[in-house]
């Protein structure tokens, strides 16, 4: 609207298509609802003053040039599944949306790595590798994000505890700076002593310091046997007891998630889940832990699921049930669901703090102790094998809940735990960033910015205040 109404609107209107074709960019009311948000329960709608889609990285180059020299701030979008607000527009902002570079540029057997553009999501990429024997095995429950959007915020997910997050995955960045200069980043080796690692600044960076144009990927091979268990606890003392145990048996579960009772009555209602749990088991059941096993050798897996179910037994888990195949399976979606079934029973936010492994029961106990004094009510589901058990936050008074998060994130760095374990600050968790991370580090960080971005022109205003420099 504002473009369409102002002489400088059209002019910029104009210079963006000579750039990306008239198909390419999207004014006023012809701006999809889609492309004005994310998934973050509290960052309502912006509309920008226009989205481009540009199809090469020469075209973003030109993008970011216009930005600077017009002083246009371009905020990147993927596929919007972020839970941060990090690709919600500003008013005055170009959206740069890649899903039309959603090209897998290789998939390189013998170096074990995949070169992606960033549209590309997680789910084109494991289709492309199926049958291929290896695995992108970076898994946030959302299937549709992009890869763009996972360096950006260096996604993490259920199978973390087992491959790691994003970061460990990313072995090279093709990126345009706010300067209009391109830059590549490490390659498709493994390993490298040669100066700073600009890769690993621009993993997590939230699009702030750089636009991702192209990614290179370590892949692993992608065994072919796996079984889910699933372990309900009338007391939670003792599932806090088994949590270590498991992870330390020796048998490194793929997954290890904890849903609490609360929430598994969500999702299996939600999902009309049947994982054969009696009645009088689902009524003692304080919380569940979901896990996954896989294996090369299908006697392997078997030593494995006895190993894992003796310990989770011995740990005092009411039951051990090893589930069928297509249950398992029916599990973990419903488990990547639990955003969603949260949000239509109402959550009003979402903490994703982070705390060492060995405070995460201390850390649920006292956020629950914080909801009940704030007239609220947390109920807890995530991947306590990082100590990054997600709660959904019940509280529709906008005050009331914006004290109860900053206490609960003071619990967090209390417990010697960060801000965001894996969804990012954005603009969403930016103040209590701001309010509790070390001065010297957020000074040295505007500093990076402006070095890679010294005209502001990508996104203002998420991971780090409108300092001077932007
Ligand atoms: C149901 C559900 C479950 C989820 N589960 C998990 C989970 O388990 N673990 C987890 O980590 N996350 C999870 N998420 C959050 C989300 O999927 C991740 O944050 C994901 O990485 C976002 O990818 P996207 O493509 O949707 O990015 P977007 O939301 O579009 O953008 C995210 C950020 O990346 C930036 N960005 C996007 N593309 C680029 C680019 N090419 N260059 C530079 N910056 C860019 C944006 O500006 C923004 O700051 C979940 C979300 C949902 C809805």
């Amino acid at each position: 609207v504002a473009l369409a109404r102002t002489g400088r609107g059209d002019h910029i209107a104009t210079q963006l298509a000579a750039i990306v074709g008239a198909d390419g960019v999207t004014t006023g009311a012809a701006i999809a609802e889609e492309d004005t948000h994310d998934e973050a329960l509290t960052a309502s709608a912006v509309r920008p003053l226009a989205v481009v889609r540009p199809t090469s990285t020469e075209q973003v180059r030109e993008l970011v040039v216009l930005a600077a020299r017009e002083g246009i701030p371009l905020v990147a979008r993927g596929s919007g599944t972020g839970l941060s607000g990090g690709c919600r527009p500003e008013p005055d902002s170009v959206v740069v949306a890649f899903d039309r570079m959603d090209r897998i540029v290789d998939i390189d057997r013998p170096n074990q790595v995949a070169v992606v553009q960033p549209g590309v999501t997680l789910a084109a990429l494991d289709a492309a590798l199926a049958g291929s024997g290896l695995l992108y095995p970076v898994y946030p429950g959302e299937m549709s994000a992009s890869l763009g959007g996972n360096v950006a915020t260096n996604a993490g997910g259920m199978r973390a505890v087992r491959y790691g997050v994003t970061r460990q995955h990313v072995l090279g960045l093709e990126a345009v700076l706010g300067t209009g200069e391109i830059v590549r980043t490490g390659g498709r080796f493994v390993k490298s002593s040669s100066g700073y690692d600009l890769t690993q600044l621009i993993v997590g960076s939230e699009g702030t310091l750089a636009l991702v144009t192209e990614v290179t990927v370590k892949l692993v091979p992608r065994l072919p046997y796996s079984t889910t268990l699933l372990a309900p606890f009338g007391d939670l003392d003792a599932l806090a007891g088994a949590v270590p145990t498991v992870v330390t048996s020796g048998v490194a579960p793929l997954i290890l998630e904890y849903i609490d009772a609360t929430a598994m009555t969500g999702i299996a209602a939600a999902m009309d889940l049947e994982l054969g749990v009696p009645d009088e088991v689902r009524a003692t059941a304080a919380a569940y832990l979901v896990v996954v096993l896989e294996a090369t050798r299908e006697d392997g897996l078997e030593a494995d699921v006895a190993t894992v179910a003796a310990v989770l037994t011995a740990s005092g888990a009411a039951e051990v049930y090893v589930l069928p195949a297509l249950a398992g399976a029916a599990l973990i979606s419903a488990r990547e669901r639990a955003f969603f079934v949260a949000k239509a029973a109402g959550a009003d936010d979402i903490v994703d703090a982070v705390v060492p492994r060995g405070a995460v029961f201390d850390f649920m106990a006292e956020a629950a102790r914080l909801a009940t004094r704030w007239g609220a009510f947390a109920s807890a589901c995530g991947h306590v094998g990082d100590g990054n058990v997600h709660l959904s936050i019940f509280q529709p008074d906008p005050a009331a809940r914006h004290e109860l998060m900053a206490a609960i994130v003071g619990t967090a760095l209390d417990l010697g735990g960060a801000v965001s374990g894996e969804h990012g600050i954005g603009t969403e968790k930016l103040e209590y960033f701001l309010a509790t991370e070390d001065p010297v580090k957020l000074e040295l960080m505007r500093r990076i910015k402006a070095a890679f971005d010294p005209d502001g022109v990508l996104a203002p205003g998420r991971l780090l205040d409108r300092g001077p420099s932007h």
